[in-house]
């Protein structure tokens, strides 16, 4: 997505520990003019699939995939982080381990909003090594519901989490694939094929 690149040589920051920072426009300061043609651009690559739910997992995710949501309109969950040491009763859960703070937590999401029947499609910001959709795959399997594909605003094609999941089988997109990026010159590289498998 042409669009988006421009933004990320743009206004994109890379920082120490392949960590890009986007925070004028998406991490912290959101461009939702931007988020618009992001939540068209998914609905285009997904448009022969029946979605009717989308998940993503707070925080960074949400305002993305409210705009995705309301371009397939279907409702947006998302998995919530808890602290909670006893997690029991209505609720998915499973664990996921943050790329970047490291820590281990929680992330729930509530039975009576993910089932049988739904036909889900993940949203994220970002995909590093895969720990948060991997998280958000189990809580979709748990419940039941059929896992439709995964949209990625900016995958870092350097690290594993993309291979990964299209080896498993998942029908990734991402929007921009950073094939490498430098910390001293600034330099961006963007991988030309980001239309991933099976899209025009
Ligand atoms: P993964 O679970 O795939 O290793 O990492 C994805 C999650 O970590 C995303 O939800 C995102 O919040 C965060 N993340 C990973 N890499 C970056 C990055 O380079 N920049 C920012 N801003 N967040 C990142």
């Amino acid at each position: 997505m042409e669009l988006l690149k421009e933004r990320i040589r743009k206004d994109g920051k890379i920082k120490s520990g392949d960590v890009l920072k986007v925070d004028s426009f998406l991490n912290h300061q959101m461009d939702t003019d931007l988020f618009v043609e992001i939540g068209k651009e998914f609905k285009r690559r997904f448009a022969d699939a029946e979605v009717n739910k989308i998940l993503t997992i707070e925080a960074s995710g949400i305002g993305i995939a409210c705009l995705v949501a309301q371009s397939f309109h279907v409702p947006v969950v998302f998995a919530k982080k808890t602290q909670t040491k006893n997690i029991a009763g209505d609720v998915y859960t499973t664990k996921v381990q943050s790329y970047t703070h490291g820590r281990i937590y929680d992330i729930i999401v509530a039975k009576e909003f993910l089932g049988k029947g739904d036909k889900v499609l993940l949203i994220d910001d970002f995909l590093a090594n895969g720990k948060a959709l991997e998280g958000l795959i189990a809580l979709v399997e748990e419940s039941g519901a059929e896992l439709v594909g995964a949209g990625i605003v900016i995958e870092k094609g350097f690290q594993v989490g993309g291979d990964a999941l299209r080896k498993r089988g998942v029908r990734l997109e991402s929007l921009a694939i950073i094939e490498s990026m430098d910390e001293e010159t600034g330099r961006i590289v963007f991988r030309d094929d980001e239309e991933g498998s099976g899209t025009v």
